[in-house]
């Protein structure tokens, strides 16, 4: 059985005042997240990514539907039971949500605090965890005198605490810079495969997933409009909504402005084409066009790389014949996604 499940999950939040209408976040959500993976969520802002995190940790109930983590139902509980339940789930937020008045080495011991461990315990647990985070040296500091990046790491080791089997991480690295993004991203694959925790994040950046996640969930109006491994979903997604957030992240498809720019530099005709591992190779298309006596010129494009395997997209402006060009187009469409701008 999946760690976490969800079964035809709605949730309607009822109006804030009398007279505004009720939202629905959520709508039938299906979900099934394995124990020791790293499962991505994203989505637009409103899509309900949050709101399903929020279900999962039980800090909301769901209107309708089944949840179940480890075994255990969530929806329904009362508060007593749940507690137990949170201890099973750290959480990491985009403003870290450290307490300022207290030293990085206090606020990992809070939640052990809460949880009425002993000090001995308390104290060997917080050595232990500074150590996995690489701030041992940064115990007595408090939150202001620390980076973004470090200001997280102290979140992650607040959130392992515990011993949680699940981390959900909510837009854990949208505050940090590319570099730390990285540095924090380690750190939770460190999480994940030294100490089994299965991680749910919730993102809406490109870098995550593909750095991080296994499997990935698209978000769109309080549905999950595909769901996938990482890289099918990327490299061909198939619905017209998760085609459009896909668009906006990955990189090489000109947006309209783009190709109005690139239209008025180059005459020729302009065509994307869009490959993945498997299809034909870069190559054997610059072949196939020179061989017809095609000029072209590679105007705009990007390689992503996921997990070891590459797709993207190329853009070319064309010259020649039209009627070569045609059978040229043709001829390598075989292999590969090929799409005329106009
Ligand atoms: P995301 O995390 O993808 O940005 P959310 O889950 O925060 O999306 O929000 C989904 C929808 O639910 C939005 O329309 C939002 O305005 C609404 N919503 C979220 N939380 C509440 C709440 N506590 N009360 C009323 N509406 C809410």
């Amino acid at each position: 059985m999946a760690l976490i499940s969800l079964q035809n999950v709605s949730k309607t939040y009822p109006p804030a005042r009398k007279g505004e209408p009720a939202v629905t976040a959520l709508r039938d959500i299906n979900l099934e997240i394995e124990a020791g993976e790293i499962f991505g969520i994203i989505g637009y802002s409103g899509a309900g990514k949050s709101t399903l995190v929020r279900l999962i940790n039980a800090l909301e109930s769901s209107t309708s539907g089944d949840i179940t983590v480890d075994g255990r139902q969530v929806s329904g509980v009362p508060e007593r039971k749940l507690r137990t339940l949170r201890l099973d789930i750290g959480m990491i937020f985009q403003q870290f949500n450290l307490f300022n008045s207290k030293t990085v080495r206090n606020n990992i011991a809070y939640p052990l605090r809460v949880a009425g461990r002993s000090t001995a315990e308390i104290a060997a647990r917080v050595e232990e965890l500074l150590d996995f985070v690489g701030l041992a040296d940064k115990a007595g500091s408090y939150p202001e005198q620390l980076s973004g990046g470090q200001k997280q790491r102290v979140g992650i080791a607040r959130a392992l605490a515990a011993s949680p089997k699940i981390l959900l991480a909510d837009e854990a690295t949208s505050a940090l810079d590319p570099e730390t993004t990285h540095e924090v991203l380690a750190l939770l694959r460190r999480v994940n495969r030294e100490l089994g925790i299965t991680i749910v994040v919730i993102t809406h950046e490109m870098d995550v997933i593909k750095n991080l996640a296994t499997r990935v969930a698209v978000m769109d109006g309080g549905r999950i409009v595909e769901q996938g491994e990482v890289f099918e979903v990327f490299s061909n997604p198939r619905q017209a909504s998760s085609r459009k957030f896909v668009s906006t992240v990955v990189r090489g498809v000109p947006s309209p402005d783009e190709l109005d720019s690139l239209r008025r530099r180059h005459p020729g005709r302009i065509v994307t084409l869009s490959f993945r591992d498997g299809d034909s190779s870069q190559s054997e298309v610059f072949l196939e066009l020179a061989r017809a006596g095609i000029g072209f010129e590679l105007v705009y494009g990007g390689i992503n790389d996921i997990s070891g395997r590459a797709f993207g997209h190329l853009t070319l402006a064309l010259t020649g014949e039209d009627a070569a060009i045609d059978g040229a187009l043709a001829a390598v469409g075989h292999g590969l996604k090929v799409a005329e701008r106009f």
